[in-house]
């Protein structure tokens, strides 16, 4: 039997909480949220460090306080949820089958919220040669070993990609007894937050080094060791630079992709470059009725900004449910200088809350934003680093009715020639830090 709803939320983390908290806020109250672990909060319940809240309610934060906060939130309002429910399809026409602890159930939806965060990159995305023993993990998983299930996974360890997760598990590995040898990083800058480097490696003499990565792992059973080669600027291994490590454990934190395969069956269109879909300014994906919001949209560093981004959604679905959703026709689009931004179209009739990536580290630059040639908006900023993303306005004012919004960035000079300094590998330098 197909049971008909409003509003379907799917994924029970910081985006599909908010959401549903807001939508109820709203006044709808046909909604269910549909979750595949057995509890709420999503990632956040594992990770136990704080720094997480600082933006959204000023004060800092462990992981499972902050998805507690909306959990609660969830519960006092008595929205609906079912936890053990993992959303299986979701078709063209917002019918959406899970199978949950009493079988498949299927649910017609007026509208879909797609809010299934990511998963790690993993060794097979790689194709590191070598052996396949045990002792390779994600830096997630090794997280959920320590923290959910309180196994201590590793004693010599070597950490390959310099992403937040993965120095965050540096800092916790040695917490618990463990010697983490070093980082190292393909790029030649450092991909995670200034202040991850700063708190979870400098504090803790962990070396960090660039443009550097594991070319070989070695060990049967368990892993004993991995070589560590050099690269050049187009990231290939530099030959007679390898060097062995000795160790049991390497831990990967080379990127987060973006759960889409359920908005593929929807018919949902995504973007080549976030791996999330592409939306218009009310989070509106390709599909009618279908909105998208927190990691599946694009990878956050911040949970904040996960929570404010899906109240906007909820704002834009209330909309979509109660008058419609104007036409979005104008596209934003960037040059090389842009990683890429969110939204991805706008109607030109509200002002836009624009979020962007820098491709590589810019210093003293500024970021403009121009249609047909024209400079609508624009942010003066010390330093833009990829690993941190850029919010701004647009305001609707400034824009014309055509046309299409080009973003980029205007340097003056780049991080890059302090990047591969700190290469060298003396110590945990990076080239954001300091400013
Ligand atoms: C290890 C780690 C450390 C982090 N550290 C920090 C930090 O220090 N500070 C900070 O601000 N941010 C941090 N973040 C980022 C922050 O946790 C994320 O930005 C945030 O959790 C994303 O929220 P989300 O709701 O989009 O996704 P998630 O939290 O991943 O939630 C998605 C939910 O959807 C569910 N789901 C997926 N597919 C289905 C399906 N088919 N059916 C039903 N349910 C489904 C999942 O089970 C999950 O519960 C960290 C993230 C990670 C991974």
């Amino acid at each position: 039997m197909t049971e008909n709803i409003d509003v379907l939320i799917i994924g029970g983390g910081p985006a599909g909480l908010a959401a549903a908290v807001k939508l109820w806020d709203r006044g709808f109250h046909s909604l269910l949220i549909l979750e595949r672990e057995k509890q709420l909060g999503g990632i956040l319940r594992q990770c136990i460090h704080d720094g997480f809240g600082l933006t959204r309610f000023g004060t800092t934060l462990s992981g499972p306080e902050y998805a507690q906060r909306f959990i609660d939130e969830v519960r006092e309002r008595e929205i609906p949820f079912l936890t053990n429910a993992a959303v299986i399809n979701i078709a063209p026409d917002k019918c959406v089958t899970a199978a949950t602890r009493d079988g498949l159930r299927k649910w017609r939806a007026k509208a879909v919220v797609l809010a299934m965060g990511c998963r790690e990159r993993t060794r097979g995305a790689l194709a590191i040669p070598g052996e396949r023993p045990a002792g390779v993990f994600t830096a997630g998983v090794a997280q959920a070993y320590m923290n959910l299930y309180n196994r201590m996974p590793a004693r010599e360890v070597v950490i390959l990609g310099s992403g937040d997760i993965g120095m965050i598990m540096a800092r916790r590995l040695t917490l618990e007894g463990a010697h983490v040898q070093a980082v190292f990083e393909v790029l030649p800058y450092p991909s995670g937050l200034p202040r991850n480097i700063e708190q979870c490696l400098n504090d803790y003499n962990i070396p960090l080094f660039l443009s550097h990565t594991v070319t070989n792992i070695h060990g049967s059973a368990r892993l004993t060791g991995v070589t560590v080669s050099e690269v050049d600027s187009r990231m290939k291994p530099i030959p007679g630079t390898e060097k062995e490590y000795a160790c049991d454990t390497l831990i990967l934190s080379v990127g987060l992709i973006p759960e889409n395969e359920l908005s593929l069956d929807a018919g949902v269109t995504l973007d080549g470059r976030t791996r999330g879909a592409e939306v218009d300014e009310f989070f509106q994906t390709s599909v009618p009725g279908i909105f998208s919001a927190g990691n599946v949209l694009h990878v956050h560093d911040l949970v904040d900004f996960v929570s404010l981004e899906a109240e906007a959604l909820a704002e834009g679905c209330a909309r979509y449910l109660s008058t419609g959703l104007p036409g979005c026709t104008l596209n934003i689009v960037s040059d090389k200088t842009v990683n890429h931004t969110v939204p991805m179209r706008v109607s030109g009739t509200q002002n836009i809350a624009l979020s962007l990536r820098p491709s590589r580290p810019f210093r003293d630059c500024r970021i403009v934003v121009k249609q047909e040639g024209t400079e609508v908006a624009s942010k003066k900023m010390k330093k833009a680093i990829p690993a941190e993303m850029i919010q701004m306005t647009i305001p609707a004012s400034k824009l014309s009715g055509k046309g299409d919004i080009l973003v980029s960035i205007e340097a003056v000079q780049t991080g890059e020639e302090t990047a591969h300094r700190a290469s060298a590998g003396t110590g945990a330098s990076c080239p954001s830090e300091g400013d």
